[in-house]
């Protein structure tokens, strides 16, 4: 892709600009850091190149995100819900943009691309119907007060996310966060801050005050670190690796600033022979392969009743290899590249290493890397046990580890034999098996007969290491709110207690 067309695709929301920069108080701020240099993975020329950013935006950022989050919250809950339905119209008005900037940037297939963008609508469309909704409560406390609760907006949050669904996850947070009245700065991975620049000035066009949100582009391990140090924040929201989520979990407990961590999964997709089949292998190619599985919730482990294990694993591997693997920008293209060198270094050693530990390949003539430039690996079913590496550590591409089971008890066991606990799915026909499954897998988010369906009204979020916290929903609301309780004395003669005995006369 040349700069030339990205150059193009931004032209309506930054002008004759070239550089990429960061949006800080409604103004496009260049930095002068170490060079960003971002590869195309379909075929590894250089795609993008700019400037980390400078420590100094930090206090800018925290000055323009005060101002505004006092005039916003200042605004009527109506007046904010309606802005934020505005930012609706406008992420919809120029989807077809932002579906081509998301795919060219993050190597999407162009399909999968427009979908998120369409999500990312919905969400303003969903947080701006709550936004003046956020009314407290009364609790009927046994004493003489009345007591009510309030909820308030924190103030500003840092929002720090990744690679794999830029879009998504930047809608996915502020949403919520401005709907509780919250300013944002928001650091996007440093491979693909566009489309969340983008954002930001549509929301500002839709009449949000000029440094609600901010988007800082640069390396984590830079202005990242920066932010959480010494921006002036009351949370850190993370979505990224468990290993970089730690790290800044224990930098934000420094601060005393509290976190919410969405981190990864090794989640399991069980399959029991009394299943629909048919149904369940297509469910088990969308829980791995779709977006070549960087998904944080992908079906990474299935698990597959050993009375069918053969059949069903044998019939997966066929239809993967169906899949046409290619150049994200054509619309056909089911399966995309994996989404940067280190990454797809990282899947590619990850498939090896399997196959050294005892993993099978699965299917004839499978072809996990296949002979062609750019950052590919073909849908790779790989048959083994739970102890293997590759089925507790996440692989975060299109490669499926399946294993085997006995029966429900034995099922449950190998799920939960996991450090994670983001999402799982059950594909049975026996309804009780179904929901007895669903209780006791440890996981935030499970299926029965489906997998991936995931909506902006309901709560997301991991157990285990896949991290805490909430979002979507009415709990996103509640991570982005202060509980305040007020206590009132009704009472005409308070009852004694410590401290009434005291008087003025
Ligand atoms: P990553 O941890 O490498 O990077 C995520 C973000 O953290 C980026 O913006 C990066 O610049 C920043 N960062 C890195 N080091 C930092 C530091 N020291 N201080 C501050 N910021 C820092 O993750 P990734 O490789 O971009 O994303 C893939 C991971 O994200 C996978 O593990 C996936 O499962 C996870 N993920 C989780 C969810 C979820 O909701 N649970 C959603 C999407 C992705």
């Amino acid at each position: 892709m040349s700069t030339e067309t990205i150059s193009q695709l931004m032209r309506p929301f930054w002008g004759d600009r070239q550089v990429i920069a960061s949006y800080v108080g409604g103004e496009f701020i260049e930095g002068h850091g170490q060079a960003v240099e971002v590869r195309n993975a379909h075929d590894d020329s250089l795609m993008l190149s700019f400037p980390d950013a400078d420590e100094a935006l930090v206090a800018q950022a925290d000055s323009a995100a005060k101002a505004a989050q006092q005039q916003w919250w200042g605004m009527t809950g109506q007046a904010r819900g309606r802005a934020m339905y505005q930012i609706g119209a406008l992420i919809r008005q120029h989807a077809d943009n932002l579906a081509l900037i998301e795919s060219l940037t993050a190597n999407k297939p162009i399909r999968d691309a427009k979908v998120e963008v369409a999500k990312v609508a919905e969400m303003f469309e969903y947080y701006a119907g709550w936004a003046d909704k956020l009314h407290g409560e009364v609790i009927p406390v046994p004493t003489s007060h009345l007591n009510y609760v309030t909820y308030e907006p924190l103030g500003t949050v840092l929002q720090i996310t990744p690679w794999n669904a830029p879009i998504f996850t930047c809608g996915w947070q502020i949403a919520p966060a401005i709907a509780a009245g919250n300013a944002v700065i928001l650091k996007p991975s440093e491979l693909t801050p566009l489309s969340s620049l983008v954002v930001a000035v549509l929301i500002e066009r839709a009449g949000v005050p000029k440094g609600l949100v901010n988007v800082v582009a640069g390396y984590g391990h830079s202005i990242g670190q920066q932010l959480i140090a010494k921006a002036d924040i009351r949370k850190v929201v993370f979505v990224g690796s468990p290993a970089t989520g730690r790290h800044i979990a224990v930098a934000a407990a420094q601060r005393c600033i509290p976190a919410v961590l969405e981190l990864g999964g090794k989640s399991a997709n069980i399959v029991f022979a009394d299943a629909d089949l048919e149904v369940a292998l297509r469910g088990a190619q969308a829980a791995i392969f779709s977006g070549a599985g960087q998904s944080c919730v992908s079906g990474s482990r299935l698990l597959v009743q050993a009375s069918i294990f053969d059949k069903f694993t044998q019939a997966l591997a066929k239809a993967a290899q169906q899949f046409t693997v290619g150049d994200p920008s054509d619309p056909h293209t089911q399966i995309g590249p994996i989404n940067n060198a280190k990454q797809y270094n990282h899947v590619k050693n990850m498939v090896e290493r399997a196959l050294e530990d005892g993993a099978r390949l699965v299917g004839e003539g499978a072809e996990p890397i296949p002979a062609k430039p750019g950052y590919y690996i073909n849908p790779t079913v790989l048959a083994g046990n739970n102890a293997l590496y590759c089925a507790q550590e996440e692989i975060f591409g299109p490669v499926v580890v399946a294993i085997p089971f006995e029966d429900e008890a034995d099922a449950i066991r190998i799920a939960n034999d996991s450090r994670f606990g983001l999402a799982g799915g059950v594909w049975t026909r026996d309804v009780g098996r179904a929901h007895r499954v669903a209780k006791q897998v440890r996981a935030g988010t499970f299926w029965i007969n489906g997998y991936k369906t995931i909506h902006v009204s309901s709560p997301f979020g991991g157990y285990g290491e896949s991290g805490y916290g909430r979002s979507s929903g009415l709990d996103a609301l509640r991570e982005y709110s202060e509980v305040k309780s007020v206590w009132v004395e009704t009472a005409a003669v308070p009852a004694a207690s410590f401290g009434y005995g005291a008087s003025l006369e």
